[in-house]
């Protein structure tokens, strides 16, 4: 058997954090960032660069913003403000600190051949947008901010803006129709002894949630299993366990 412990302060770490106008990002100091084409989280990069070889991309679609500093998030929102007013701003532009794009797990992408536009670059009405957006899914990227979900994210539709969230989830939302906002919340719903089953790719996952508190958490798990852990962001973690092929 192992044991896995869990901080209370890394509810703010990985893929499943939630970032919006109610919890703000709060730096992570083990956040790997690489940098090809853009800067990115590590993973996130990675998996950006397996999408566009998968559907042929490389040339057709280009990275605009990825990774953002606090400062300049904070020097894109008072652009804006200036350009724009603030009713336009506040609208597409997250609020300093509460930006996806601290996170690293946030890339906005353009069609190469239209004239590069900052805070809503072009991504529509081409086949390649829809096969990126498809096969981004796959690897575990949700369009963040849909027109349908714009009264509970509070950002306007984007259809540029990939947020990664790993496999199994983003399918898992996509295929019941939730924001990030209201898987955190779906997610509560299971525990440790009736976690949420799901198959996707021939695995079957076992995804729960455990609350935070002030003291460490420990969990014991049969020394061959997989899992990943992601905090939420709010109140506890995610956890989800990789069961072998059926
Ligand atoms: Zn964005």
């Amino acid at each position: 058997m192992k044991t896995m412990t869990l901080h209370h302060n890394e509810i703010h770490k990985g893929p499943l954090i939630l970032i919006n106008h109610d919890y703000h990002y709060i730096d992570n100091h083990d956040l790997e960032l690489e940098q090809q084409q853009i800067l990115l989280e590590k993973r996130t990069l990675n998996l950006y660069h397996h999408i566009l070889d998968d559907i042929n991309g490389e040339r057709v679609i280009i990275p605009v913003s990825g990774y953002r500093t606090f400062q300049q998030q904070k020097d894109i929102y008072e652009k804006s403000l200036q350009d724009n007013g603030n009713e336009w701003t506040s609208q597409y532009v997250a609020l300093p600190g509460h930006s996806e794009h601290q996170s690293g797990y946030a890339i906005d992408v353009t069609l190469a051949d239209t004239p590069i536009n900052l805070i809503c670059p072009h991504f529509t009405q081409h086949s390649i947008c829809d096969n990126f957006q498809q096969r981004a899914l796959q690897y575990g990227f949700i369009q963040r901010y849909t027109k349908e979900k714009e009264v509970i994210t509070h950002i306007k539709e984007e259809p540029w803006h990939f947020r990664y969230v790993g496999i199994p989830h983003a399918v898992y939302m996509v295929e019941n129709n939730l924001c990030l906002e209201e898987y955190i919340e779906e997610i509560k719903h299971y525990h440790i002894y009736h976690p949420l089953h799901y198959m996707f790719q021939n695995r079957l996952f076992s995804i729960f949630y455990v609350p935070s508190s002030q003291e460490n958490v420990h969990l014991t798990f049969n020394d061959d299993t997989v899992y990943q852990v992601s905090g939420n962001n709010v109140d506890g973690f995610i956890v989800t366990i990789w069961r072998a092929y059926v």
